[in-house]
């Protein structure tokens, strides 16, 4: 899941992507209301993670030029504690939830997840296919009850597999979805990692589709 941080204050917005990354987000940091603006358009966001207080041009001036531009990526406003009236502005202004400051890390990564699974319209926190379950929050897999040792990378992978059942998904897609701008992807890391995940979850568990891309296999 790729998430975009707009947040001018250096603590909080390099804690964000460093502990969001640790959480298995790929996370892009924009510091300015100006960049923000433009960079929602640069990679498929799931997510967006938005401060009001920002140089440039003011967050919830974004947000509303977002909305009206027709991007529907679920926002997570970060408001002060007294911003009581920009909350509510933000919250009518087509965000979707917002963290008064100062928030603990956990929670962010709770309300993303709330926030993906709603806007993709699921409800479940655990995904499914065939005998493998993955669970989101606590970054665990399992084949057929036991659990599966993956890196966090293959984790991701499973994941935006899982989340994109019945549909096929190019190389560029994937790589898009798992590596942020700070992550360089070596040409043929996607390939690796769905090796890897076959190996690890079964020959048949991805089908790969070619010259079009993978998909997850018929469910046992
Ligand atoms: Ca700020």
């Amino acid at each position: 899941m790729r998430i975009l941080i707009v947040e001018d204050d250096y603590l909080i917005g390099d804690g964000l992507q460093t502990g969001l990354s640790a959480l298995g987000f790929a996370c892009d940091w924009l510091r300015d209301g100006k960049q923000g603006l433009a960079g929602i358009g640069a990679a498929p966001y799931d997510a967006v993670v938005l401060d009001l207080g920002l140089p440039g041009m003011d967050g919830l001036a974004v947000l509303a030029a977002w909305r009206r531009a027709g991007h529907q990526e679920p926002v997570l406003l970060l408001t002060a504690r007294d911003g009581v009236h920009d909350r509510i502005r933000g919250l009518d202004g087509g965000a979707d939830d917002y963290l008064v400051k100062p928030f603990a890390l956990g929670e962010v990564a709770a309300r993303l997840r709330a926030l993906i699974r709603r806007s993709s319209g699921q409800s479940a926190t655990r995904l499914r296919h065939g005998q493998v379950e993955f669970d989101a929050a606590a970054r665990t897999a399992t084949l057929a009850g036991e659990p599966v040792a993956l890196s966090a990378r293959e984790l991701a992978l499973l994941e935006l597999l899982l989340a994109n059942k019945g549909r096929v998904l190019s190389r560029e897609q994937i790589e898009e979805k798992l590596y942020d701008w700070a992550h360089e992807v070596e040409s043929n890391a996607i390939e690796v990692h769905i090796h890897h995940l076959r190996k690890k979850l079964g020959s048949d568990f991805i089908k790969t589709r070619r010259g079009l891309g993978y998909t997850l296999g018929d469910e046992a």
